[in-house]
């Protein structure tokens, strides 16, 4: 299987306004607007740079979420990277095939109407990767929240 490259990384924050307005006053990134997820128990933000890479800030939404017990656990921090795939599905087969276990059945809706999955640190060097299928980027909103 072949990735298409790394599309963000995603850092858990325990307050998402005050680390986005952060975020945005020193590196200039534009902001998406923020998402709930509720699937995933998590609230997001994606920060765009110029060249196209981007930074995703997590924070949970409700107790008990991923994102809720990686700050209780570790604090804030890098808590995944997303690699980009062509064709999730054939992804999700192949990496299952090859002993990869993944943390939930098959892929699921993420933000931005991505389908996404989420690789078991168990199986890739104690990290947390998602892999995602997305649709093509749409025009940032310019308005953060
Ligand atoms: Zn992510």
């Amino acid at each position: 299987m072949k990735i298409k490259g790394i599309h963000h990384i995603g850092i858990a924050v325990a307050d998402l306004e005050e680390s986005l307005a952060r975020w945005v006053a020193l590196f200039g990134a534009v902001p998406s607007s923020i998402e709930e997820i509720p699937e995933g128990g998590v609230r997001v933000v994606h920060l765009r740079f110029s060249e196209g890479s981007m930074i995703e800030l997590l924070s949970p939404l409700g107790k008990g979420s991923p994102v809720a017990q990686f700050l209780e656990k570790r604090g804030e921090g890098v808590q995944h990277f997303t690699l980009e795939v062509d064709d999730i599905e054939a992804a999700f087969r192949e990496l299952t095939e090859a002993g990869v276990q993944f943390i939930s059945e098959k892929p699921q809706l993420g933000a931005g109407g991505a389908r996404v999955a989420f690789i078991h640190p168990k199986s890739l060097n104690g990290v947390l990767v998602e892999i995602r299928q997305g649709r093509k980027p749409q025009p940032p909103d310019l308005q953060p929240s």
